[in-house]
């Protein structure tokens, strides 16, 4: 079994929150380097980031990473979450820009997850373990695929120690931005980004928002499934644990999972790797 991560997110409501500690129950076995808590920019989930990463820490004795992103937010505001992640003990951070809700005006002090990166490092040196977001298959808003590679290299070169891949289902594509980061000298581990497949019409939807390709041939036989649920998750879970295995095979460190706070969908890979 390789080195895994799980990402969650912060729960809001009673319900949500009993179910990520069911989900953190049946994960610890698998025991992940660390979890990692996502964040809404804007500012709308700010406590309940910071609240769930102290949770799992105490409640599930995980090593919880909270994801912090900058856009929207002032240079204040950011450094009163970084002083409070330090009191309560984080380690690791994951630095994004993150996206503007639709309809919110400022954009924020900080422009780019590189400027958060310098800043992290500025007001704190090295206490935090830092990860930044990359895209194999590029982010959607670059300008083209080449200036996404040299902006991902500015966010390394500002200090980040790794970094974690959007989700994709081509493993050629991990490969090539590997390669064509090397060359360009960045040599900080690449982890990538696994996402279970659970529910496909919400996936797809996902993808086209965050420019993450389902290869033709998944989608058409997930077509096929309808509501054949049973189908789904087999077929998802075989395709998942394949790509694992040869991101693994191909040299990938380790792996992050997106689990949406569901056990079962990345039991169900893990569970064909071995674990
Ligand atoms: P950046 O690295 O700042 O890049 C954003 C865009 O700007 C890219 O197109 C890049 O090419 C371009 N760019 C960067 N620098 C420059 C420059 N100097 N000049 C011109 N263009 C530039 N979102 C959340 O809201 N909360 C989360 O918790 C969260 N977690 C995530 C975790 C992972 C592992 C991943 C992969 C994504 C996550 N996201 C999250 C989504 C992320 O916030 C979005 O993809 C967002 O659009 C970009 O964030 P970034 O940190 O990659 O931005």
């Amino acid at each position: 079994m390789p080195a895994i991560s799980f990402e969650f997110y912060p729960p809001k409501t009673d319900e949500q929150r009993a179910q990520l500690d069911r989900t953190a129950e049946k994960l610890k076995g698998y025991a992940p380097e660390y979890v990692s808590c996502t964040f809404g920019a804007g500012g709308s989930t700010l406590s309940y980031t910071s609240e769930t990463v102290r949770h799992l820490n105490q409640k599930h004795g995980f090593m919880a990473a909270p994801h912090l992103s900058c856009v929207g937010g002032s240079r204040e505001e950011i450094r009163e979450l970084l002083k409070l992640y330090r009191a309560i003990g984080c380690k690791r951070i994951v630095a994004l820009r993150g996206d503007l809700p639709s309809g919110m005006g400022h954009p924020g002090d900080l422009r780019y997850a590189s400027d958060l990166v310098a800043f992290i490092r500025a007001e704190h040196g090295d206490s935090f373990h830092i990860e930044v977001a990359c895209y194999p298959e590029t982010h959607p808003q670059s300008e083209d695929a080449l200036a996404d590679l040299k902006h991902f290299k500015a966010k390394v070169d500002a200090g980040a120690d790794g970094a974690i891949t959007q989700y994709f289902y081509n493993p050629d594509a991990y490969f090539h931005f590997v390669d064509a980061v090397r060359k360009l000298g960045v040599d900080v581990p690449i982890v990538p980004g696994i996402m279970p497949i659970a529910n496909f019409t919400q996936l797809r939807r996902f993808s086209e928002a965050c420019g993450a390709e389902i290869p033709r041939w998944i989608g058409k036989r997930m077509q096929a499934y309808g509501d054949d649920a049973d189908s789904v998750r087999e077929f998802g879970a075989d395709v998942v644990a394949r790509l694992c295995e040869r991101l693994i095979a191909g040299g990938a460190p380790s792996l992050h999972f997106y689990t949406l706070n569901l056990a079962k969908p990345t039991q169900n890979v893990l569970a064909r790797l071995g674990g």
